[in-house]
């Protein structure tokens, strides 16, 4: 079964702390260790703003229950902070990450046009992936049409770095050329 056409693309976080430099390999080996057959999600964004391939896109990923088929999984690694512990999920995510995630969301938006941009709490009773993905996109949506860029909620993470720009860029560059679907 296909996991096409896209319907929705739904944002994660990992429920891991800063200092915790996954990536795609850690959380396939915690998701192999579940005993399912890969990790679940499609696109995992490391902290430095790396975009890495999970399962291909027409594979029905499993991360949302319920929701996986139709749907396109995409994690940013963080989401815990050591003060406040493992219990409250919170949007965490490096300047290099929210501009790699933008930068992936468009370009599934391009080839999966339609679909929806949403949160894994928009669908189920988890505060994964710790902010409100919908309010988000609309505000990133609004500044690239020319709002007052920074005026969000989200504003002070919301400034990146040149070399975190740039290293998403390449990122994502190097994720386009090597799609090997
Ligand atoms: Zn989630």
């Amino acid at each position: 079964m296909s996991n096409l056409p896209i319907r929705r693309i739904v944002l994660h976080y990992s429920a891991t702390f800063p200092d915790q430099d996954w990536g795609v390999t850690e959380l396939r080996r915690l998701h192999l260790a579940r005993g399912w057959k890969d990790v679940g999600y499609h696109y995992v964004i490391r902290r430095d703003g790396r975009i890495e391939r999970g399962r291909a896109e027409d594979v029905i990923g499993a991360h949302v229950e319920g929701h996986n088929t139709g749907s396109i999984g995409v994690c940013c690694i963080g989401g815990l902070e050591r003060a406040t512990g493992k219990d409250l999920g919170v949007d965490n995510r490096t300047p290099a990450q929210i501009v790699a995630t933008t930068l992936l969301l468009r370009d599934l938006l391009a080839r999966h046009p339609g679909a929806e941009v949403l949160g894994h709490r928009d669908l189920a009773p988890t505060q994964c992936p710790g902010f409100d993905v919908k309010t988000w996109w609309a505000q990133v949506n609004a500044e690239a049409r020319g709002g007052v860029p920074g005026s969000g909620a989200s504003a002070p993470s919301a400034v990146p770095g040149l070399r975190g720009i740039l290293a998403a860029i390449r990122s994502f560059i190097r994720n386009i050329f090597r799609r090997p679907s």
